[in-house]
Formats: structure tokens, sequence, C-alpha cells
């Protein structure tokens, strides 16, 4: 009895192991994956689904890696604290690697560059560059790259808003100067919008990549594998194409 008793022990003490010790293997099948969809041509809604160039990256870069995948839609600012708090296990939405976000995330290798870039009625005098904002009413889209940058500068009068439209909206109703915003997004405001324009000046070069928490660097090491993929392949090029 008691040596049946230790063996049943023994059993239950191994299968419990086995049980650990393949949860601990699990394999993803899911990534979930945070964007802010107001932000074309890289994501922004149509008919309700999210769609855009990075939209179509990220699906062929969890194809490439075998996962399914679930976009997450949020407010830009809320983004990497979303991610921190392992709400989202990535981001990517149009989001520029800046050293101070690099102290709280990971990125994955770049996907895109991109720039700055002031938009004014089209009447409005040229400026020449981005110190020609000061004494300007500025906007500018709350915690992105075109607000720290024009934040940065002396004496310009800063007005943040929570979305792009509206900056856009109030430039046209002469309630502010220029917006500071990245050059593609820029671009798609101009040619949907009658009497606004993008003046010569040119920010400094910035680069697109995706967000992985600190503590996941498989799933880094994946997406660098994946996307180095789709380059070599031809799929990032033909995705360039489509959307820009
Ligand atoms: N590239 C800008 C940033 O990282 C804007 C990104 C966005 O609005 N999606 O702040």
């Amino acid at each position: 009895m008691k040596k049946t008793m230790k063996l049943i022990i023994a059993i239950m003490v191994g299968i419990f192991m086995v049980a650990c010790g393949n949860k601990s293997e699990e394999k993803v099948t899911k990534i979930f994956v945070g964007t802010n969809a107001e932000f074309a041509p890289f994501e922004y809604l149509e008919d309700g689904k999210t769609v855009g160039f990075d939209m179509d990256l990220i699906a062929a870069i969890s194809k490439e890696i075998g996962v399914e995948m679930e976009i997450k839609d949020m407010s830009f600012d809320g983004l990497l604290p979303a991610l921190q708090a392992n709400k989202v296990d990535m981001i990517i939405a149009g989001m520029t690697a800046t050293e101070e976000r690099k102290k709280a995330v990971n990125f994955s290798e770049a996907y895109y560059k991109a720039n700055q870039v002031i938009i004014t009625t089209e009447d409005a005098k040229d400026i020449p560059n981005f110190e020609g904002l000061k004494g300007k009413k500025v906007g500018v889209i709350l915690g992105f790259t075109g607000d720290i940058i024009a934040s940065e500068i002396d004496g310009v009068d800063v007005k943040k808003y929570n979305a792009g439209y509206a900056s856009i909206m109030d430039l046209k109703a002469g309630k502010i100067d220029a917006v500071v915003l990245d050059g593609e997004p820029a671009k798609n405001f101009v040619k949907n919008n009658k009497g606004i324009k993008i003046t010569s000046a040119e920010g400094e070069k910035e680069e697109y990549a995706m967000a992985v928490s600190k503590d996941n660097t498989q799933l880094l090491e994946d997406i660098n594998t994946a996307l180095a993929k789709l380059k070599e392949d031809g799929t990032y090029d033909e995705l360039l194409k489509k959307w820009f």
C-alpha cells in the first residue's frame, strides 16, 4: 500500500513537472498590436477597419513569424503605457524611435525614414526654417515628435491637439499659423484640404520602428528577422509602391 502511494505521488509529480515544462515553452500563437489609426497613410480607419502601410506590413510580419495578430486601436499617447502594462505585445504606429522612448521600450530595425514638415495656409509667406515658427501660433499633436520639436523652440506658442484633423481645421479657420507634422500624413492632409500647403522648411530625419517591451527579446528578434526577409523578397517594396 505504502509503495503504491509513493508510486502514485511520483507519477503525479512527474505529470506536474511535464505540464509546467510545457507551459514555459508554450508557443505564442497570437500577438496584440497597438496602433493609433489616425495617421494616414500608415494607419487609419476605413469602413471601421484599420488599414494602411503599417497594417499591411504587420500582417505580413505576423504571417512570416507564424502568429495571428489582433489590432488594438488607441490614442497615440496611450500606446507606450499599454505596452509597458502588457496590454499589447508590440506597437506599430508610425512611431519614431526617439532616444527618450528607447529608455522605456526596445525598437525594431527602422522600417521608414520620415521628417517633420510645416503646414501653413496657402497664402501664408513661406517659413524658411523651423526657427521661423518663433512668435507664431503652432498646432501640434499631443506627444508626437512634432510636439517635442516645436515645444523646444523658444518663443513658439504651441497649441496641442488630440488629433491631426482638428489642428488642420483650426489652421484653415485662421486660429493658428502653422501645424508641425510628419511628412506623409501632412501630404495627405494637403491633398484632401483646399487652401493649405507644406512649406519648404524640412525638419531633421527620423526613423519609424516597431516597439516591443524590453523583456520580450524573442518577439523583437522574430520581428527583425521577418522584416529583413520581407525587404529581401520584395514584399516591403511592393507595400511602399502601394501606399506612397
Ligand atoms: N512619428 C511621430 C511620433 O512618433 C507621429 C506618430 C503618429 O502619430 N502615429 O511621434
